[in-house]
């Protein structure tokens, strides 16, 4: 805080960073709920026979927001596993990954970091059907890498580690950079997974379709069943929730007592305001007794007496402002007449 009240550079900092923050963490809090409670609300369907009839019942041949758990069947290809042997799969996702350590500056500390620096996803159209082999009800799943939470099954993963030479370890502490390693993956959505889709279901032209969902709905495929997904999604919205209390109770907190010492300046100024007055008062009435005239009192006398010299200071506020006699005729507690606070001692000034 500064002399003058105003609320100090640091303050301010503190005060719009937390501010911002709460304001970021609320509306990722509030999207995270809303995306809960939609899929709280989505319709739960099931695979089978009725779900044609149903849905060709239904307003526009379309639910906006459906749940259905299924078996990933192929439509006419699949993608071969290039690592593992017999495993086929829908949806395969190579992924090249730089590791490395770098050094930082600050904490003084090898820090281990990884680069994608290569990643590729393939794909072939792909439905899913019944748990029940028998049902030939199936639902085309659309464009499937547009889902959140698409958590692939890892088939295959390698690192094949740098090979280092003494040179370029040295040449490593020099650039502050050390390379670890290239980590390998392969990860596939696999034929005959089971996967829980989250998103429009419309039939169209005799195709059952899960679609990504119109805007604001979020689309979901993932290999968890429909109770675990949205127990992870509420640990989501906890976390938020949890960040923007601490933010917000912090800008709270800041705005008080920036506004509380402004407050308790403003009370101070005017109660040394106030003094000032009254003892100004108390000298014109001292002076009226005296039979003085305004300009005739010396600028070094005595604020009581007017009459003698001044010729002590007081501490700790370090006022001088009386003489000694009219300094041991105040009354106990002793306080300094100009700023009304408590006299620790006296120290007589002697000028020569
Ligand atoms: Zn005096
Ligand atoms: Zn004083």
């Amino acid at each position: 805080m500064e002399p003058s009240g105003k609320p100090s550079t640091v303050q301010i900092v503190v005060l719009a960073t937390s501010s911002a923050l709460t304001a970021i963490f609320y509306s990722i809090y509030r999207s995270r709920s809303k995306t809960v409670t939609r899929l709280k609300e989505a319709k739960k369907v099931s695979i089978d026979q009725d779900l044609k009839t149903l849905l060709s019942e239904t307003p526009g041949r379309c639910v906006p927001y459906a749940v259905i758990e299924g078996v990933v069947r192929s439509v006419k290809d699949t993608l071969s596993s290039q690592f593992v042997d017999n495993c086929k799969g829908v949806i395969e996702r190579l992924t090249l990954k730089e590791e490395k350590m770098v050094w930082n500056r600050t904490t003084h500390l090898w820090n281990s970091t990884e680069k994608v620096i290569h990643q590729r996803t393939n794909t072939v159209p792909f439905d899913l059907g019944s748990h029940d082999e028998r049902l030939t009800t199936t639902v085309r799943v659309i464009r499937p890498l547009d889902a959140a939470e698409l958590d692939l099954e890892t088939t295959y993963e390698n690192f094949h580690p740098t090979i280092q030479s003494l040179s370029s370890v040295i040449g490593h502490f020099i650039s502050g950079e050390r390379p670890k390693g290239i980590h390998e993956s392969e990860e596939m959505l696999r034929v005959g997974d089971s996967v829980t889709g989250v998103g429009e279901l419309v039939l169209d032209n005799n195709l059952l379709k899960l679609q990504p969902p119109k805007q604001g709905f979020s689309y979901f495929l993932t290999r968890q069943d429909y109770e675990s997904l949205l127990r992870k999604q509420l640990a989501g919205v906890r976390l938020w929730r949890i960040l923007f209390i601490v933010f917000g109770v912090a800008a709270c907190s800041t705005l008080l007592f920036v506004t509380w010492k402004r407050y308790m300046h403003h009370r101070q100024s005017r109660k040394k305001r106030s003094m000032m007055e009254e003892f100004k008062e108390q000298q014109r009435r001292r002076m009226r007794e005296l039979q003085m005239e305004e300009g005739s009192v010396s600028p070094s006398s005595c604020t009581v007496c007017l009459s003698q010299e001044r010729s002590c200071v007081f501490l700790e506020c370090g006022h001088v402002c009386a003489c000694i006699q009219c300094y041991h005729s105040l009354p106990a507690p002793k306080k300094c007449p100009i700023c009304r606070s408590a006299i620790d001692r006296m120290v007589p000034l002697y000028h020569s």
